[in-house]
Protein backbone atom coordinates (compact mmCIF):
# COMPACT_ATOMS: atom_id res chain seq x y z
CA UNK A 1 0.00 0.00 0.00
CA UNK A 2 1.02 3.13 -0.69
CA UNK A 3 0.26 6.76 0.76
CA UNK A 4 0.41 9.83 -1.09
CA UNK A 5 0.61 13.44 0.79
CA UNK A 6 -0.35 11.39 3.87
CA UNK A 7 -4.00 11.22 3.01
CA UNK A 8 -5.02 9.16 -0.31
CA UNK A 9 -4.10 5.43 0.13
CA UNK A 10 -4.26 3.44 -3.01
CA UNK A 11 -3.83 -0.86 -3.10
CA UNK A 12 -2.03 -2.92 -5.99
CA UNK A 13 0.75 -1.90 -8.48
CA UNK A 14 2.12 -0.37 -5.57
CA UNK A 15 5.88 0.58 -7.17
CA UNK A 16 4.62 1.82 -10.64
CA UNK A 17 2.92 4.30 -8.36
CA UNK A 18 5.84 5.18 -5.74
CA UNK A 19 8.11 5.91 -8.98
CA UNK A 20 5.44 8.50 -10.44
CA UNK A 21 4.48 9.97 -7.07
CA UNK A 22 8.73 10.14 -7.16
CA UNK A 23 9.60 11.09 -10.46
CA UNK A 24 7.10 13.90 -10.20
CA UNK A 25 7.64 15.23 -6.43
CA UNK A 26 9.94 18.26 -7.85
CA UNK A 27 6.93 19.45 -9.14
CA UNK A 28 6.00 20.53 -5.58
CA UNK A 29 8.64 23.14 -5.55
CA UNK A 30 7.26 24.87 -8.88
CA UNK A 31 5.09 26.88 -6.37
CA UNK A 32 4.85 28.59 -3.37
CA UNK A 33 2.78 27.16 -0.70
CA UNK A 34 -0.20 29.25 0.14
CA UNK A 35 1.24 30.42 3.10
CA UNK A 36 4.22 31.88 1.33
CA UNK A 37 2.04 32.97 -1.29
CA UNK A 38 -1.00 34.44 0.17
CA UNK A 39 -0.13 35.21 4.20
CA UNK A 40 -3.19 35.22 6.70
CA UNK A 41 -4.84 38.40 6.17
CA UNK A 42 -7.71 39.61 5.13
CA UNK A 43 -9.77 37.18 6.87
CA UNK A 44 -12.00 35.86 3.78
CA UNK A 45 -16.09 34.67 4.13
CA UNK A 46 -16.16 31.14 1.71
CA UNK A 47 -18.95 29.41 1.61
CA UNK A 48 -20.06 29.66 5.47
CA UNK A 49 -16.86 30.44 6.95
CA UNK A 50 -14.36 33.12 7.48
CA UNK A 51 -10.73 31.88 7.50
CA UNK A 52 -7.24 33.19 7.07
CA UNK A 53 -6.67 34.25 3.01
CA UNK A 54 -3.90 30.72 2.74
CA UNK A 55 -7.07 28.53 3.71
CA UNK A 56 -9.70 30.40 1.55
CA UNK A 57 -10.25 27.81 -0.74
CA UNK A 58 -12.77 26.52 -3.04
CA UNK A 59 -12.98 22.93 -4.89
CA UNK A 60 -11.18 22.25 -8.15
CA UNK A 61 -14.53 21.06 -8.83
CA UNK A 62 -16.36 23.97 -9.05
CA UNK A 63 -17.73 25.21 -12.42
CA UNK A 64 -16.60 29.20 -11.62
CA UNK A 65 -12.98 27.90 -11.96
CA UNK A 66 -13.65 24.98 -14.33
CA UNK A 67 -15.27 27.05 -16.99
CA UNK A 68 -16.03 30.27 -15.77
CA UNK A 69 -19.93 29.84 -14.84
CA UNK A 70 -20.85 32.28 -12.12
CA UNK A 71 -20.84 35.65 -11.62
CA UNK A 72 -19.40 38.69 -9.35
CA UNK A 73 -19.03 42.16 -8.21
CA UNK A 74 -16.67 44.70 -7.20
CA UNK A 75 -17.74 46.95 -4.51
CA UNK A 76 -15.91 49.97 -2.59
CA UNK A 77 -15.71 50.77 0.58
CA UNK A 78 -15.66 54.52 2.03
CA UNK A 79 -15.44 55.00 5.59
CA UNK A 80 -16.75 51.74 6.50
CA UNK A 81 -19.99 52.48 4.07
CA UNK A 82 -20.48 50.27 1.30
CA UNK A 83 -21.05 52.45 -1.57
CA UNK A 84 -24.11 51.91 -3.91
CA UNK A 85 -24.61 48.70 -2.17
CA UNK A 86 -28.64 48.62 -3.41
CA UNK A 87 -27.39 49.21 -6.79
CA UNK A 88 -24.48 46.29 -6.49
CA UNK A 89 -26.65 43.88 -4.68
CA UNK A 90 -29.37 44.60 -7.59
CA UNK A 91 -27.22 43.52 -10.37
CA UNK A 92 -25.43 40.52 -8.93
CA UNK A 93 -28.41 38.96 -8.31
CA UNK A 94 -29.29 39.98 -11.66
CA UNK A 95 -26.29 38.84 -13.30
CA UNK A 96 -26.78 35.72 -11.55
CA UNK A 97 -30.75 35.13 -12.97
CA UNK A 98 -29.55 36.04 -16.65
CA UNK A 99 -27.10 32.95 -16.01
CA UNK A 100 -29.82 30.53 -14.81
CA UNK A 101 -27.90 30.60 -11.68
CA UNK A 102 -29.96 30.98 -8.01
CA UNK A 103 -28.08 32.45 -5.01
CA UNK A 104 -28.68 30.00 -1.72
CA UNK A 105 -28.50 33.32 0.50
CA UNK A 106 -30.62 36.09 0.31
CA UNK A 107 -29.71 39.87 -0.19
CA UNK A 108 -29.86 40.85 3.76
CA UNK A 109 -27.66 37.60 4.43
CA UNK A 110 -25.17 39.02 1.04
CA UNK A 111 -25.12 42.41 2.92
CA UNK A 112 -24.27 41.01 6.42
CA UNK A 113 -21.51 39.07 5.18
CA UNK A 114 -19.86 41.66 3.71
CA UNK A 115 -20.04 43.55 7.01
CA UNK A 116 -18.83 41.06 8.71
CA UNK A 117 -16.00 41.01 6.20
CA UNK A 118 -15.10 44.79 6.90
CA UNK A 119 -15.46 44.28 10.83
CA UNK A 120 -13.23 41.37 11.30
CA UNK A 121 -10.60 43.12 8.91
CA UNK A 122 -10.61 46.51 9.96
CA UNK A 123 -11.49 47.71 6.74
CA UNK A 124 -12.41 51.46 6.78
CA UNK A 125 -11.50 52.14 2.65
CA UNK A 126 -11.44 49.93 0.79
CA UNK A 127 -12.84 47.28 -1.96
CA UNK A 128 -14.66 44.01 -1.77
CA UNK A 129 -14.68 41.31 -4.18
CA UNK A 130 -18.47 39.43 -3.95
CA UNK A 131 -17.99 35.64 -6.07
CA UNK A 132 -20.92 33.90 -6.58
CA UNK A 133 -19.62 30.33 -8.69
CA UNK A 134 -21.60 27.72 -10.20
CA UNK A 135 -20.23 25.66 -7.17
CA UNK A 136 -19.01 21.85 -7.04
CA UNK A 137 -20.46 19.78 -10.05
CA UNK A 138 -18.89 16.98 -12.48
CA UNK A 139 -16.79 17.22 -15.06
CA UNK A 140 -18.84 18.31 -17.89
CA UNK A 141 -20.47 22.02 -18.34
CA UNK A 142 -23.77 21.02 -17.15
CA UNK A 143 -24.81 23.44 -14.40
CA UNK A 144 -27.37 20.77 -13.08
CA UNK A 145 -24.93 18.80 -11.75
CA UNK A 146 -23.32 21.79 -9.57
CA UNK A 147 -26.14 21.74 -6.54
CA UNK A 148 -25.26 24.59 -4.62
CA UNK A 149 -23.63 27.93 -5.98
CA UNK A 150 -20.25 29.12 -4.15
CA UNK A 151 -20.34 32.59 -2.23
CA UNK A 152 -16.95 34.54 -1.43
CA UNK A 153 -16.40 37.62 0.19
CA UNK A 154 -13.14 39.23 0.07
CA UNK A 155 -12.65 42.45 1.57
CA UNK A 156 -8.68 44.35 0.89
CA UNK A 157 -7.52 46.97 -1.27
CA UNK A 158 -7.04 47.52 -4.80
CA UNK A 159 -5.20 49.94 -6.60
CA UNK A 160 -5.27 49.41 -10.86
CA UNK A 161 -3.68 52.33 -11.98
CA UNK A 162 -0.62 54.25 -10.40
CA UNK A 163 -1.01 57.28 -8.60
CA UNK A 164 0.57 59.47 -11.09
CA UNK A 165 -2.09 58.51 -13.59
CA UNK A 166 -4.88 60.21 -11.63
CA UNK A 167 -3.52 63.62 -11.98
CA UNK A 168 -2.01 63.35 -15.35
CA UNK A 169 -4.04 61.11 -16.73
CA UNK A 170 -3.03 57.93 -18.76
CA UNK A 171 -2.43 56.71 -22.22
CA UNK A 172 -4.67 53.89 -23.49
CA UNK A 173 -4.76 51.77 -26.69
CA UNK A 174 -7.98 51.29 -29.01
CA UNK A 175 -7.82 47.48 -29.14
CA UNK A 176 -7.74 45.34 -32.18
CA UNK A 177 -9.93 42.68 -31.09
CA UNK A 178 -13.45 43.51 -30.70
CA UNK A 179 -15.94 42.64 -27.62
CA UNK A 180 -17.95 39.80 -28.06
CA UNK A 181 -21.45 40.57 -29.75
CA UNK A 182 -24.11 41.60 -27.88
CA UNK A 183 -25.95 38.80 -29.59
CA UNK A 184 -23.47 36.07 -28.47
CA UNK A 185 -22.73 37.31 -24.66
CA UNK A 186 -24.97 40.15 -23.09
CA UNK A 187 -22.46 42.58 -21.84
CA UNK A 188 -24.11 43.36 -18.84
CA UNK A 189 -23.54 40.42 -17.34
CA UNK A 190 -20.69 40.50 -14.77
CA UNK A 191 -19.14 37.13 -15.52
CA UNK A 192 -16.86 35.01 -13.93
CA UNK A 193 -15.19 34.88 -17.77
CA UNK A 194 -13.12 37.87 -18.25
CA UNK A 195 -10.80 36.54 -21.26
CA UNK A 196 -11.89 38.54 -24.01
CA UNK A 197 -11.29 41.64 -21.68
CA UNK A 198 -7.84 39.98 -20.52
CA UNK A 199 -6.58 39.54 -24.04
CA UNK A 200 -7.72 43.58 -24.72
CA UNK A 201 -5.57 44.32 -22.02
CA UNK A 202 -2.13 42.36 -22.87
CA UNK A 203 -2.90 44.10 -26.21
CA UNK A 204 -2.39 47.23 -24.29
CA UNK A 205 0.66 46.18 -21.51
CA UNK A 206 1.96 44.88 -24.73
CA UNK A 207 2.03 48.55 -26.08
CA UNK A 208 3.04 49.77 -23.07
CA UNK A 209 0.67 51.32 -21.57
CA UNK A 210 -2.77 50.03 -18.61
CA UNK A 211 -5.81 49.97 -20.43
CA UNK A 212 -7.90 49.24 -23.66
CA UNK A 213 -10.74 50.89 -25.13
CA UNK A 214 -12.99 47.58 -26.66
CA UNK A 215 -15.11 48.19 -29.90
CA UNK A 216 -17.96 46.27 -30.57
CA UNK A 217 -17.60 43.82 -33.98
CA UNK A 218 -19.31 46.94 -35.56
CA UNK A 219 -16.70 49.59 -34.70
CA UNK A 220 -18.41 51.38 -32.04
CA UNK A 221 -16.94 52.53 -28.68
CA UNK A 222 -18.28 49.92 -25.71
CA UNK A 223 -15.98 50.28 -22.70
CA UNK A 224 -12.62 49.81 -21.39
CA UNK A 225 -11.26 46.21 -20.01
CA UNK A 226 -12.61 47.02 -16.47
CA UNK A 227 -14.04 50.77 -16.69
CA UNK A 228 -16.95 52.60 -18.91
CA UNK A 229 -16.00 55.84 -21.24
CA UNK A 230 -16.68 59.13 -21.10
CA UNK A 231 -15.93 61.79 -23.45
CA UNK A 232 -16.50 65.72 -23.24
CA UNK A 233 -17.11 67.99 -26.25
CA UNK A 234 -17.92 71.61 -25.91
CA UNK A 235 -18.47 71.16 -22.34
CA UNK A 236 -20.89 68.52 -22.83
CA UNK A 237 -20.63 64.91 -21.26
CA UNK A 238 -21.18 61.92 -23.72
CA UNK A 239 -21.00 57.73 -22.56
CA UNK A 240 -22.61 55.31 -24.77
CA UNK A 241 -25.40 53.31 -24.21
CA UNK A 242 -25.18 49.48 -22.26
CA UNK A 243 -27.40 47.93 -24.06
CA UNK A 244 -29.37 50.24 -26.74
CA UNK A 245 -28.48 51.62 -29.59
CA UNK A 246 -25.05 50.07 -31.37
CA UNK A 247 -22.82 49.73 -27.94
CA UNK A 248 -23.10 47.28 -25.19
CA UNK A 249 -21.35 47.34 -21.78
CA UNK A 250 -21.83 46.44 -18.67
CA UNK A 251 -24.29 48.74 -16.36
CA UNK A 252 -21.39 50.55 -14.45
CA UNK A 253 -22.61 51.36 -11.25
CA UNK A 254 -19.66 54.32 -11.46
CA UNK A 255 -20.86 55.46 -14.81
CA UNK A 256 -24.52 55.52 -13.33
CA UNK A 257 -23.80 57.46 -10.40
CA UNK A 258 -21.35 60.19 -12.81
CA UNK A 259 -24.13 60.27 -15.68
CA UNK A 260 -26.95 60.68 -13.46
CA UNK A 261 -25.85 61.97 -10.15
CA UNK A 262 -22.17 63.62 -10.37
CA UNK A 263 -22.66 65.70 -13.61
CA UNK A 264 -25.55 67.17 -13.00
CA UNK A 265 -24.49 68.06 -9.30
CA UNK A 266 -21.46 70.22 -10.91
CA UNK A 267 -24.01 71.66 -13.18
CA UNK A 268 -23.49 70.00 -16.68
CA UNK A 269 -25.28 67.53 -18.72
CA UNK A 270 -24.34 64.43 -19.87
CA UNK A 271 -25.92 62.63 -23.10
CA UNK A 272 -25.74 58.74 -23.72
CA UNK A 273 -25.17 57.84 -27.59
CA UNK A 274 -23.29 55.85 -29.84
CA UNK A 275 -19.89 56.93 -30.66
CA UNK A 276 -17.31 56.22 -32.80
CA UNK A 277 -13.64 56.01 -32.29
CA UNK A 278 -13.08 58.98 -34.28
CA UNK A 279 -15.41 61.18 -31.79
CA UNK A 280 -13.44 60.29 -29.40
CA UNK A 281 -10.15 61.27 -30.52
CA UNK A 282 -12.00 64.42 -31.52
CA UNK A 283 -13.04 65.03 -27.82
CA UNK A 284 -11.94 68.07 -25.29
CA UNK A 285 -11.68 65.12 -22.36
CA UNK A 286 -11.92 61.97 -22.20
CA UNK A 287 -12.15 59.62 -18.21
CA UNK A 288 -12.89 56.45 -17.75
CA UNK A 289 -15.15 55.01 -14.04
CA UNK A 290 -15.13 52.15 -12.43
CA UNK A 291 -15.34 51.05 -9.00
CA UNK A 292 -11.76 50.09 -8.65
CA UNK A 293 -10.57 52.60 -11.07
CA UNK A 294 -12.79 55.27 -9.77
CA UNK A 295 -11.95 58.40 -12.21
CA UNK A 296 -9.36 58.97 -14.23
CA UNK A 297 -8.50 61.15 -17.26
CA UNK A 298 -7.37 59.73 -20.57
CA UNK A 299 -4.50 61.79 -22.06
CA UNK A 300 -3.55 59.86 -25.09
CA UNK A 301 -4.72 57.52 -27.35
CA UNK A 302 -3.27 55.25 -29.57
CA UNK A 303 -4.44 53.99 -32.05
CA UNK A 304 -2.70 51.34 -34.99
CA UNK A 305 0.56 52.49 -33.21
CA UNK A 306 -0.25 55.69 -33.92
CA UNK A 307 -0.53 58.06 -30.91
CA UNK A 308 -3.12 61.11 -30.42
CA UNK A 309 -3.04 63.04 -27.49
CA UNK A 310 -5.57 64.42 -26.15
CA UNK A 311 -4.17 66.78 -23.66
CA UNK A 312 -0.75 67.29 -21.26
CA UNK A 313 -2.61 66.31 -17.71
CA UNK A 314 -6.37 65.74 -16.71
CA UNK A 315 -9.00 68.30 -18.18
CA UNK A 316 -10.68 70.95 -16.56
CA UNK A 317 -14.06 69.56 -16.04
CA UNK A 318 -12.69 66.22 -16.06
CA UNK A 319 -10.66 67.19 -12.72
CA UNK A 320 -13.85 69.15 -10.98
CA UNK A 321 -15.65 66.07 -11.72
CA UNK A 322 -13.09 64.30 -9.80
CA UNK A 323 -13.03 66.55 -7.15
CA UNK A 324 -16.87 66.26 -6.52
CA UNK A 325 -16.42 62.72 -6.58
CA UNK A 326 -13.62 62.54 -3.92
CA UNK A 327 -15.69 64.87 -1.87
CA UNK A 328 -18.58 62.88 -1.88
CA UNK A 329 -17.19 59.67 -0.99
CA UNK A 330 -15.13 61.27 1.82
CA UNK A 331 -17.86 63.17 3.30
CA UNK A 332 -20.80 61.53 5.53
CA UNK A 333 -22.95 60.07 4.70
CA UNK A 334 -21.59 58.08 1.90
CA UNK A 335 -24.37 56.86 -0.54
CA UNK A 336 -25.21 53.31 -0.07
CA UNK A 337 -28.40 53.29 -2.03
N1 LIG B 1 -16.83 47.68 -17.61
C1 LIG B 1 -16.20 46.55 -17.27
C2 LIG B 1 -15.90 45.55 -18.31
C3 LIG B 1 -15.86 46.32 -15.92
O1 LIG B 1 -15.25 45.19 -15.57
C4 LIG B 1 -16.15 47.30 -14.96
C5 LIG B 1 -15.75 47.10 -13.53
N2 LIG B 1 -16.66 46.36 -12.83
C6 LIG B 1 -16.82 48.46 -15.37
C7 LIG B 1 -17.14 48.62 -16.70
C8 LIG B 1 -17.20 49.52 -14.38
O2 LIG B 1 -18.30 49.08 -13.62
P1 LIG B 1 -18.55 49.57 -12.14
O3 LIG B 1 -18.55 51.04 -12.14
O4 LIG B 1 -19.85 48.98 -11.74
O5 LIG B 1 -17.41 49.03 -11.34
Amino acid sequence: MSTIKGSVSVNGHTSALEELATSTAHLTKVWPTPSQQLGERPLVWVNGSLLPKSQAMISVYDHGLLYGDGVFEGIRVYRRKIFKLKQHMERLYECARKIRMEIPISIEDMINVQRLCIEANNLDDGYIRLVVSRGAGTLGLDPRRCPVPGVICIADQISLYGKSFYENGMRVIVAKRPKPAREALDPRIKSLNYLNNIMAKCEAIDQGCDEAIMLSTDGFVTECTGDNIFIIKDGVVYTPPNSTGNSGSLEGITQRFVRDELIPMCGMKCVVKDMRIEEVLAADEVFLTGTAAEMIAVNQIDIDGKGHKLSDGEGPLTNKLRHKFRAIVTSDPIPED
